[in-house]
This record gives structure tokens, sequence and C-alpha cells, in this order.
């Protein structure tokens, strides 16, 4: 018998054995996932989402002999944010654009590619780049959420489609980025936009037949009811709204659902992590009213439901009255600590706003919460409240105010895991400030960015740029969650570091946004293995086993929000598009990667443009608006998207003026026709030929 006959003797075995097909996946099997530590059966690995591996083949004495066991690059670049599932074998995992992959999860052979084939315009939309984070699989299929607000149910055997629903107004800003989960023979997804300006909900879907069996809305419909699980609080919410007046009668209000949706069975929740307001801005939003609530409940909330029904069931707001971009979305973990003596369910969260917090899963009572990280924006916690002492200034009512955490926050939507063998939680966290300005000339765009808030542009000097590029930091976190303090922790210099696992041969491993990934000691924070991924390692890596050999994959790109608005400071961006990769490691894996090749773009000579002092000003002010969030501040692109200083529509004034009236906007690049008149576009441009000339001469000098 040859070994690929050998092998799927062995999967014929395994099956009758099971009796199951392939991704037979239920919630009793996931229930019971401790007793098969081998998979890695839904995205936090158990229902609680804590993302610890039993396996310990792999452990403290051994590490060093880790080595790339294979290696397969996915059909897309930019960001790879995806936990893979790992069902008997296959490993089930998602590229930018939505793309689903099915590989054998010991060889890293490709067995089915579904492409959604999201439409690219959709790509402006996308506050954040057009990452997935993942998918759900149950019952023989895996499940997966569109950038473009589609949830598609696809054959796990093949790779066909068997249903898809639109799960989203698509003539408005929404996006799905994040993971769908499944329980009770459901499917959950939420959506994202609140930059852009939407108004977020969750939705449950019959797994077999795509039926919309629920829905919640995050925010409540100023109009009346929605004939929704979330009407039974509508007017809870409302009352913490200013219900005549704000930006949020037009936008929704935000407060999308972009990632953690938690299934909790012990106590028979759905776990929603809340997002920020649209706009930013409170005081646009929702304009206070003397004497009346203005919280705009659920913003920025852990909101716990009923999973079978959508029906409210409790709640805790971390950021009250948000107005810093300070979402709740962050992954949600599950678990029962020793609280003061007695046994608690709670659940733990590190959102953007740099709380710690244990959370009583019975009640939504906060039990406590810590400070991960140098925050400005409140003094703590007051305990008989459960409300931030915020400090005043932060809110920029008037002029600008510096604040930490900035709107990347202390902590995003990079996993953290938690090991039951030392008790602590491993977390990537950030430290970078952020200027706040009220936007006093905001108007409402609709299907914009949509902040509420004005920003300077960043100085052209490359002292003051680097400056600024220092500034922000991060590092890993091992932090205790019952005494609420901190174990050890790794500075890595930069932020926007990969998630973490935790496993039970007593490591934790991590990417970095350099292209490391890691596996350090998890009693001490030593390091005690490290790889050369090649591209920003950002996802949570996974570890399961295959005929009784234990790997650890991480997915490496180059991409995910940090890249767009951050392009300075980041070395030697590649000027190719790399696709990104799934790299799995074994003991004793001889496999590499290609040679990376880096291609160094030679900057074409600027345009020569006759333009006023002011008018570069307006280019500069107007670039801050409407460009940096995608081309990088300062005009310096993170490599994502195109460096505007090297477009070769900036020679030409025309072409210049049409692409920023629309007419690259199947490419993903807006039309700003209504916002930025003629005249500004060349002021754009002007202020564009600047910072390229200062670009020429720096390589010319080189
Ligand atoms: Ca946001």
């Amino acid at each position: 018998m040859n070994r690929l006959a050998a092998a799927g003797f062995t999967l014929l075995l395994a099956l009758a054995a099971c009796g199951r097909g392939p991704a037979s996946v239920d919630e009793a099997r996931i229930l019971g996932a401790d007793g098969e530590p081998g998979n890695w059966l839904t995205h936090g690995r158990t229902y609680s989402e804590q993302r610890f591996s039993p396996l310990d083949q792999i452990n403290t004495e051994n590490v060093g002999q880790l080595g790339l066991a294979w290696s397969y690059e996915m059909r897309a670049p930019r960001g790879a944010e995806a936990t893979p599932i790992v069902v008997d074998g296959v490993m089930y995992v998602t590229s930018a654009w939505s793309i689903v992959y099915a590989l054998d999860a010991a060889t890293g052979e490709e067995l089915w590619v579904y492409d959604p084939e999201v439409p690219h315009e959709r790509g402006a939309s996308a506050c954040c780049d057009v990452g997935n984070r993942g998918v759900a699989v149950w019952n023989g299929r895996v499940y997966v959420g569109t950038l473009d607000g589609r949830l598609i149910a696809i054959d796990a055997r093949d790779g066909s489609k068997a249903w898809e629903v639109v799960t989203v107004d698509q003539s408005r800003p929404y996006t799905i980025t994040g993971a769908p989960r499944a329980a009770r023979g459901l499917v959950f997804i939420g959506n994202g936009g609140a930059e852009f300006g939407v108004r977020g909900y969750v939705s449950a879907y019959d797994a077999e037949t795509g039926a919309l069996r629920w829905r919640f809305y995050t925010t409540p419909n100023p109009q009346g009811p929605d004939n929704a699980a979330s009407d039974a609080v509508r007017g809870q919410a409302l009352a913490t709204w200013n219900p005549n007046a704000g930006a949020w009668l037009q936008s929704g209000g935000g407060g999308t659902a972009w990632d953690a949706l938690v299934f909790d069975s012990e106590t028979d929740t759905l776990w929603i992590g809340v997002g920020n307001g649209a706009p930013w801005n409170r005081e646009i939003r929702s304009p206070s009213i003397e004497g009346r609530n203005n919280d705009n409940l659920f913003l920025s909330s852990v909101v716990g439901v009923d999973p079978d029904t959508g029906a409210y069931k409790c709640h805790y707001q971390e950021t009250p009255g948000e107005t810093w971009d300070y979402t709740a979305t962050q992954p949600i973990m599950l678990a029962t600590l020793p609280i003061e003596g007695r046994e608690r369910r709670v659940l733990m969260h590190a959102p953007k706003n740099g709380f710690f917090y244990v959370i009583d899963r019975d009640d939504c009572g906060l039990i406590s919460a810590g400070s991960i990280a140098t925050q400005t924006w409140a003094r703590g916690v007051d305990m008989a409240t459960g409300r931030p002492i915020e400090n005043p200034e932060a809110r920029f009512i008037s002029g600008t105010a510096i604040v930490l955490p900035s709107p990347f926050g202390a902590h995003n939507w990079h996993p953290m895991s938690m090991s039951p063998q030392t008790g602590l939680v491993y977390i990537p966290v950030q430290e970078m400030a952020q200027d706040y300005t009220a936007d006093s000339a905001f108007v409402y765009r609709p299907g914009r960015w949509n902040t509420g808030t004005a920003h300077a542009p960043l100085p052209g000097d490359r002292a003051t740029q680097q400056a600024v590029r220092n500034s922000m930091q991060g590092f890993l976190l091992a932090w205790d969650p019952v005494r609420q303090r901190e174990a050890w922790r790794v500075e890595l210099g930069s932020p926007w570091n990969g998630g973490t696992l935790a496993t039970a041969g007593g490591l934790v491993f991590q990417g970095t946004l350099d292209g490391r990934f890691r596996a350090y000691d998890a009693r001490t924070g030593a390091q005690l293995w490290q790889f050369d991924n090649q591209a920003a390692t950002m996802a949570g890596p996974v570890s399961y086993s295959v005929d009784g050999q234990q790997y650890v994959a991480s997915l490496a790109s180059y991409g995910t929000l940090f890249f767009l608005p951050v392009g300075f400071g980041i070395a030697d961006p590649p000027t190719e598009p790399v696709n990104a990769r799934v790299n799995v490691f074994r003991i004793g894996g001889a496999a590499s990667l290609p040679e990376r090749t880096l291609v160094r773009l030679e900057t074409p000579e600027p345009p020569s443009i006759t333009a006023s002092a002011g008018a570069i000003a307006r280019g500069a002010a107007i670039y801050s608006q409407f460009c940096s969030v995608c081309h990088g501040a300062g005009a310096i692109s993170g490599g994502v998207l195109p460096d505007l200083r090297r477009a070769p529509s900036l020679q030409d004034a025309g072409v210049w003026r049409d692409t920023v009236h629309g007419a690259r906007a199947a490419n993903g690049m807006p039309d700003f026709t209504q916002w930025v008149s003629d005249a500004e576009a060349e002021a754009l441009r002007a202020y564009v030929a600047r910072e390229a000339r200062t670009l020429y001469a720096e390589e010319r000098a080189r």
C-alpha cells in the first residue's frame, strides 16, 4: 500500500470508528473539546475561548528544535488575521477578501479553495483593511462572513456553496471581518463599519437553512421598534441618548459587533462585545442635555443575550459615553476563578480602553478592573458604581486632548490566551497617544469616514516623524486576573503585535509586527525560540495534532489597520505585494521559506507645482482628513495601498483630479466629488508633490 492509500485507509478507519463525516462538529463535541486535544474545533478552541492547547509534545525542553513543517501561500496579500480551525486532520482558514481554504493539516496540501468574489470596491468601506478572522465549522459545513456582508455556508467535503444570505444593507458601508460562531444549531454573526456610519447588530441564522432566527441591535431605533429581539430594551437604551439631535440620527450610532461573540453554555448566554460610537465624538453624535443620561447604550459594552432567542439578559458598559473609539469588541474569555475564597463564573475582557475587566457571568456585575497599560482618560474604576473615574479634559469638548490609549487601543483584536498551569492571561498590549480635537466644521458625509474629530497633519520632518514612531510601544504582558497585577512582560519595541497561544508544554507563542514568531516560557517570559516568518504575524496561533504529531500554526502577511494610517517608520516595506502564508511548525521540521525579495521602487521626479504656502497647507489638511487613514499619515504609505508620492497620477493634474473624483472606484478608491472640489484636489496634489520632492531628494542622496 502506498502512503496516500495508507493515509486514506487510516482516515476511513477513523471515520468508521467515530461514525461521522468530515467536519462533523456539533455542540456536544465542542463542549467535550478537552477530550480531543488534537483538534481546534472553534475560534478559541473551546467555547470558553481561552486559547489553551492541552498538547505538550512541544514543550520548554525541546522547543529549541521546533522547525518549519510546511508553508502554504494563500491567494491574497494583505492582512491575514484568521484563527485556523482544525478538525480531524483538515485545517480551515481564511485570507484577506474572505477567501476560505481547506488544507491537509499534516502536509499543507490544498484540498479546496472557496473565493466569495467580494467586489474590490468594498475595500473603500473597510476602516481597517480587508482582513478576515476565520470560519466556524458545524455539521459538515464551513461558515464564513464576507467583507460585503454575506454569511456563506460551504460544504466541508468539496468547498461547494450550500447557501448564502445577505446579512446587511449593502447600500451602506457595512463590512464583516469577524469569525462566525456556532451553537444551538445557529450561526451567529455581527458586522463592522462604525467609522463610516452604520448601526450595529448581531444576527443568528439557522445553520441548516440560512433562515434568520433573531437579531439584536446594539443601538436603539429612535423611530420605533425594529421587530427584533432588542425591542424589549429599546426604551432602556433610548433613555441614554439625545432623542432629538445628533449625527447618530443619521448614522445609526455605531456599536458594531465586529469580533467577540462567545457562547456560554454554563449560563446559557451569548456574550457580545460591542463597538464604538458613530461618530466617535459624543457631543456630535448625541449632544448632552443637562440632567439627562448620555451614556449611549450599548456602545462599548459587553452584552449578554439568550442564545436561542436573542433576548437581553444583562450588560456592563466599560466606556460610558464613548468618545475615543474605545470599542469593547476585543476577544472575550470565559473561566471559573477563585475570587475571595469563592469560585465565580467570570468573563475576562481587555478592551481598547486599557483596563482588564473581570465580570460576573451570572449578572454582569463588575468583580474587578485593573490597568494593563498607560491610560490618561480615566484614573481608575469606581467599584461602588462600576463607572470609570474620568479625567474630564480627555473629552476634548474644546481644544485638543492628547489621550492614551489611542484608537488602536491598549489591546485590539489580537487574541489573548490563558494557561490553567500558571493562572496567567497573556495579552498583546500597546501604548500609543492620540491627539483628539473636536471637528468644528463637521458635516455628516454618508458612506465616508465620520468620526467628528480632526487630527493635525503629521509634520514633514523626519526627526519628528521618528520621534512619533518611537513613542509607539508594544509588549507581551502576562497578567494575573485574580490579583489584577502583572506577572511579567516582554518589551517588543513596536506596537501591533500578534495574538497569543498558551500550551500545556509550558509555552506561550506570539508573533510580532516585524515578522518574528516566538515561544516564551509561560512562567517567566524567557524567550526560548524564534523563527523569521518574513511578514507581520498578527493572528492568533493554534496548536493541533495529526497521527500523534503536534503542530503549531501561525499566519504571516503584510497589512491590517496599522499598515494603513501608520506607514511612517515601518522599515523596508515590500513594494511588490507578497501573498499571505500559513506557516506550520513541528519538532524537527526542516522546511524553509522562499528567499525574501524586497523590491525598492524609485520615486519618479515629482512635478513642479506652483502653489502658495496656504494652498499646500490646505492640501495637507485635506490629506489628513480624507486620505491619511488609507494612504498613510504624512503621505507615507505602509505599503498596503499605493504611496501617492510615487503615484503616476501625481504627474498630471487631470488624471489626479479624476482619480479623486471616482475614476478608480472599482479598485476601491472612493469618489470624493461631493467633498473635494477641483481646486482642493489640486491643493492636495501640491502637498503630496512637496512630500514627494523630499523623498526624491533622499533617494538621490543615498
Ligand atoms: Ca472603531
